[in-house]
């Protein structure tokens, strides 16, 4: 039976870093995953270890973890799209994180175009495009990933107008993708019903060998909501079988797709405890059959420990 491409959202903590990450994805039944390389939002940084790093890699080449379709995602304080006085601090942060990611021996970095804060969108555009023209130069070696957003507030790359037109004006066009959100396109009013018809869509505006990276969530809102809220695949507006055809679509099959679904809570003895839902989420997908006791199921298993 055909395996999908597919991880989670793990943490990259303090004392394992990229092995901690690996092993967490493990656990889950992963054979891909992303992490953020700190708090996503704030820019305390540690050191990278490199025997750990080292050691992470003989992990998941033992394993069957394809190391070339392991994700980054850069931390959401970076907003190119503004530029005022924090512009130079999100060109600098991003470069700094583009050289751990590469210390980390990891190819793909997912990155949220940014917000215009009401400067419009074509300003906003105008500010991605310089930076991203700054900070990528004929060394790096990352490819970066710019993620379709929900259109919250002022956040570009809602549509794959947008996104195209910053892909258009880059130096290093080799060098800038795409990473699809499910829950985002289907926020930002995408209609994921009628998948085939969104693929053509992307595939005309942007070209389908730009998508470089798949987020698999379902959404807490109707489409066009335009409020981001992810939840657990299946529980969610848009429904199991159409992220399933997402997921399976054999023109996505060499595509990592990450869940970022949220953990479930459960209120302990007045003491609120969450535990990760991936292991089930995968589970349920690899059996292409919709678990209705994901929630009961999470919560038995990590109890018990
Ligand atoms: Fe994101
Ligand atoms: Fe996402
Ligand atoms: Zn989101």
């Amino acid at each position: 039976m055909e395996k999908p491409l597919l991880g989670a959202h793990v943490s990259f903590g303090k004392q394992e870093q990229l092995l901690g990450a690996t092993l967490e994805a493990l656990s889950y039944g992963a054979n891909t995953f992303m992490f953020y390389t700190g708090a996503p939002q704030n820019t305390k940084r540690s050191g990278i270890d490199l025997e750990l790093t080292s050691l992470a890699h003989k992990l998941m080449e033992e394993q069957g973890i394809d190391q070339t379709k392991v994700v980054v995602h850069a931390p959401y304080i970076i907003n190119l799209a503004n530029n005022n006085e924090k512009y130079d601090f999100s060109i600098r942060f991003l470069k700094e994180e583009i050289e751990r990611v590469e210390r980390l021996g990891i190819q793909l970095l997912v990155l949220h175009p940014g917000s215009h804060v009401g400067l419009g969108s074509e300003v906003g555009i105008e500010n991605i495009v310089r930076a991203l023209n700054i900070v990528i130069d004929s060394k790096t070696n990352v490819k970066i990933c710019l993620e379709t957003m929900a259109g919250k507030g002022n956040e570009c790359g809602r549509t794959f107008e947008e996104i195209a037109l910053i892909l258009k004006e880059m130096k290093y066009p080799e060098k800038v993708g795409v990473c699809l959100d499910t829950c985002h396109i289907h926020d930002a009013g995408y209609s994921l019903e009628d998948f085939e018809s969104v693929l053509t869509e992307f595939d005309e505006i942007i070209g389908l060998s730009k998508l470089w990276v798949l987020h698999i969530n379902d959404s807490k809102n109707s489409r066009g909501s335009h409020k981001d809220r992810h939840e657990n695949v299946g529980y969610g507006k848009i429904g199991f079988e159409i992220l399933m055809n997402v997921i399976y679509h054999p023109k996505l099959k060499e595509i990592p797709k990450i869940l970022e679904t949220p953990y479930v809570s459960i209120d302990d003895t007045s003491k609120i405890k969450s535990y990760p839902p991936y292991k089930f989420e995968i589970d349920m997908i690899k059996n292409k059959k919709m678990n209705h006791n994901l929630i009961e199921d999470i919560c038995n298993y990590y109890k018990k420990d």
